[in-house]
């Protein structure tokens, strides 16, 4: 391989630079979902990014869970985050925290703006707070009751607080200028008064804080001292930056924005995937077709092989998409050495011995992987009848195919040659049976030298393979088809999903469990589904093909 020189990414230079300078003494960075669905690729960038650099500057990393807008929240993806994020290996040790926890801190910070004659109750409707707000291009006007004295608004706010007034009837916004080419600094709401049952505070609260005014809280109650997020909010910042410092936080977290990371081919928009799990057109958020984290599990991906590749895809504040074929090569990458080959029929058809003896069973070696011996050898039952793949023998076959035509012979991996002689076709014309004899000379690892074949098949043993299902899968959507119609529903690929249910796999794999992965000779690498699999009922997901146009 050639040596490249690993240049810093921005973020990290301005880490360097902040405790070079003595900004900071220490890092501390964060992970802040919202608990409204599930985590997907692109937060895996978000959490590696966070977690991975609290490591490299002996900081630390904190998880937690912004849950300041209670209606969309729910204890489900609560769970289902937290396992995603330990299943990446992001260690947030004992430090889990919720947004919620601080809410009485937020409130007593509303009270001190306030005092500070900061922040102002407003009356106006949300429609009217919009006009006034102005446009990118005309200033705002400041709202009538914006001079209200501290008294009155500490007063208002407490019965706010209190529950005196119907939801949206009065807001509290801070008092910053409404003439600000930011429109985010025209005075924004900073607390709204809505009547919602929140899953962990319960009813305790009737006020609300908004994103922009928790946010910074969250960070600096936490001593965050790099708080990274998305490009969205770089128009935010200003208003993080007003909060943190009229707060009067001792060294305040400093927000940074990166670009969000975006796929080509499959679907990460929270909104369509809930779509396609309520329609049933996916089995759930796991379903391996999508790239939720869970679903990438689930499908075999491993924790590696997306740290790999969002090392790969780097940081930077410039929006693209990463071509798909570029996870599936780092998937590749990490399963290659690591887990065993086995032999498995996807479409069977059988293959019988003439010349072998009946009901005679014999043991062959065969090596885990060919290219890492500390996997190991297992033993393969062959006998008289076998499967091999439909499509491994032809009736009449075009030039330069080298598998089994009558006449022709063939190396089975891992056994013998054998030779087509004859086949035998159903009243449909299909082929049911192909029949040849086998040389026991040429058994593999005799060292046989006597004549050469052009073509290996794989194979396995009738009686002893078991039955098994394997799912086959293609990229739910098409970039180049264009993912959406033109009534802004999905444009699905409608083979995204094949399921075959008459595979036969070599007996070794009897005890596969959940999560196990292997390369099935010539087919690719599966994954036994956490599911749908059972012991009398194995299900393999194909996490990726062999081959690919992939360069890197
Ligand atoms: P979505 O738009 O997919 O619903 P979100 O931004 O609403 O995602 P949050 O739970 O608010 O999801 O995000 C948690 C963190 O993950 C935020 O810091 C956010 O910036 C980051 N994040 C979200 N999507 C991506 C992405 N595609 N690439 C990198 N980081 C992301
Ligand atoms: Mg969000």
């Amino acid at each position: 391989m050639e040596e490249t020189v690993v240049s810093k990414n921005f973020i990290e230079q301005i880490i360097e630079k902040d405790l070079a300078e003595g900004v900071y003494d220490h890092v501390m960075t964060r992970f802040p979902p919202e608990p409204n669905g599930y985590l997907h690729i692109g937060h895996a960038k978000s959490i590696l990014l966070n977690y991975g650099l609290a490591k490299q500057y002996g900081g630390k990393f904190n998880l937690r869970f912004d849950d300041t807008n209670p209606t969309k929240e729910k204890t489900e993806f609560v769970e289902s985050i937290k396992a995603d994020v330990e299943w990446l290996g992001a260690d947030f040790e004992d430090r889990l925290f919720y947004a919620s926890d601080y809410f009485d801190k937020m409130h007593e910070a509303a009270i001190e703006l306030i005092k500070k004659g900061k922040a102002f109750v407003c009356d106006l409707s949300a429609d009217e707070i919009r006009e006034y707000r102005g446009t990118l291009t005309e200033p705002g006007k400041n709202s009538p009751y914006r001079d209200r004295s501290i008294e009155e608004n500490l007063k208002l706010f407490q019965e706010m607080t209190d529950g005196k007034y119907e939801d949206g009837s009065k807001v509290l916004r801070a008092k910053i200028d409404m003439s600000s080419p930011n429109i985010n600094m025209r005075d924004p709401v900073i607390y709204r008064v809505a009547r919602m049952t929140h899953h962990n505070t319960g009813d305790k609260w009737c006020v609300y804080p908004m994103y922009d005014f928790a946010h910074p809280i969250e960070d600096a109650i936490e001593g965050i001292t790099h708080s990274i997020c998305t490009l969205e909010f770089e128009d935010h910042r200003p208003l993080y930056d007003w909060v943190v410092k009229e707060l009067g936080y001792e060294q305040p977290p400093k927000q940074i924005e990166f670009a969000k990371l975006y796929l080509t081919n499959v679907i990460t928009g929270k909104r369509y995937i809930k779509k396609l799990v309520e329609d049933g057109i996916v089995d759930g958020w796991d379903d391996p077709r999508l790239v939720s984290i869970s679903a990438l599990r689930r499908r075999g991906f491993t924790p590696e092989s997306i740290k790999k590749f969002v090392e790969l895809c780097g940081v930077s504040k410039a929006n693209s998409s990463v071509d798909y074929a570029m996870l599936e090569y780092c998937i590749r990458e990490d399963l290659k050495l690591k887990r065993p080959r086995a032999m498995a029929i996807l479409d069977p058809i059988k293959l019988i011995i003439d010349n072998y003896p009946e009901g005679e069973v014999e043991y062959l070696d065969a090596d885990n992987n060919l290219e890492n011996p500390e996997l190991g050898s297992r033993k393969l039952p062959f006998s008289r009848e076998l499967y091999i793949e439909r499509d491994d023998f032809m009736e009449e076959p075009p030039k330069k195919y080298f598998r089994l035509f009558p006449g022709n012979e063939v190396r089975l991996m891992n056994a013998y040659f054998v030779k087509c002689e004859s086949f035998v076709k159903d009243e449909n014309g299909n082929v049911v049976e192909v029949h040849c004899t086998y040389d026991p000379e040429t058994k593999s690892g005799s060292g046989f030298e006597g004549r050469k074949v052009k073509g290996t098949i794989h194979w396995v043993s009738a009686k002893e393979a078991i039955k098994a299902e394997v799912r086959l899968y293609e990229n739910i959507v098409d970039e180049e088809k264009g993912k959406l119609n033109e009534d802004g529903t999905l444009n699905l690929n409608p083979n995204s999903l094949t399921v075959l249910k008459d595979c036969y796999v070599e007996p070794s794999l009897a005890s596969a469990k959940a999560y196990d992965s292997f390369q099935f000779v010539r087919q690719g690498f599966f994954c036994v589904d956490c599911k749908d699999s059972t012991e009398d009922n194995l299900v393999f997901n194909r996490i990726v093909s062999l081959k690919s146009s992939f360069k890197l």
